[in-house]
């Protein structure tokens, strides 16, 4: 069987410089790579387009892969976070921390209340008609008036 002449010919990335000694009966040949790569590569890779380059191109592929599920993961991880900051706050039904609805004895109104908890002990203050001055106007109160000053930091 007379072997092709495949010297010059180029086969995806590569091109065919020389022959190389056979190997089990089957030639191969020398071929340099677009990246620079030289390698050797059995006839037959080459004429079936088996082998197109000296494997970069498939680590760049790969890489590519790669980036891509990376990209949508991060996809993923933005929204689950986007999700997180959705969630209410488990210890408040309100949405603010540290506030309870309540209803007044006589009238049944709806009211609020901001509450700390200091060294064990719980203290409260009530009468706020939203939940937002609970927090802003109570819970501030609370906070000056029960825990202890901390150095500044500033
Ligand atoms: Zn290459």
């Amino acid at each position: 069987m007379k072997d092709l002449d495949l010297i010059g010919k180029e086969f995806g990335r590569l091109k065919v410089i020389e022959r190389s000694p056979s190997k089990n009966g089957r030639s191969q040949w020398l071929c340099q790579c677009s990246c620079g790569n030289v390698i050797v590569v059995p006839a037959s890779y080459l004429t079936t387009d088996d082998t197109q380059s000296c494997g970069c191109l498939k680590k760049e592929q790969e890489q590519i892969n790669l980036r891509e599920k990376y990209d949508s993961k991060r996809v993923d991880d933005v929204a689950v976070q986007l999700f997180k900051g959705q969630e209410p706050r488990s210890d408040s039904t309100t949405g603010y921390r540290g506030v309870l609805r309540y209803y007044t004895r006589v009238s049944k109104e709806e009211r609020f209340k901001a509450w700390i908890t200091v060294a064990g002990k719980k203290y409260y203050k009530a009468g706020f008609l939203t939940a937002e001055d609970a927090y802003m106007i109570g819970r501030k109160d609370l906070e000056e008036k029960y825990i202890p000053k901390k150095p500044s930091l500033d």
